[in-house]
């Protein structure tokens, strides 16, 4: 754990989220500033700083986080309509949280290209 990083304290329970899923390796919450009628953050327990710093160690995690990102979809009811699954690293790619985390976005139409 990270004692500066905000992920981090959601995953130790340290600040309050909103859970949707929960197991050993990832947790999904409800993203606080919601870009879509669905927006939800999957974020692996483990303090990965950006998609730069995976190894190859991790590869099993991530392929885990997208299986989990059908199965909350599918569970919330909005997986047959579709929808995106966003990862956004460093300063152009979007990222402002230092830990990494995919974004599950459902709920109305994505357009295409992304802002
Ligand atoms: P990114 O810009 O890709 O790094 O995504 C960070 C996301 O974290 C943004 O969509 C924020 O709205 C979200 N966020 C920031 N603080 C919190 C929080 N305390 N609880 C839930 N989501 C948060
Ligand atoms: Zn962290």
């Amino acid at each position: 754990m990270d004692h500066d990083c905000l992920f981090c304290k959601i995953i130790a329970g340290e600040i309050p989220a909103t859970i949707r899923y929960e197991d050993s390796q990832l947790i999904v919450f409800d993203d606080i500033d919601p870009q879509a009628p669905q927006h939800f953050l999957i974020v692996p327990k483990k303090h990965i700083r950006t998609t730069l710093d995976l190894a190859p160690v991790d590869s099993e995690l991530i392929g885990h986080v997208y299986q989990v990102a059908g199965q909350v979809a599918r569970d919330l009811g909005f997986s047959d309509e579709g929808f995106r699954v966003v990862n956004n690293c460093n300063e152009a790619g979007g990222q402002t949280v230092w830990h990494i985390h995919f974004h599950l976005l459902g709920g109305r139409d994505m357009t295409w290209p992304p802002g």
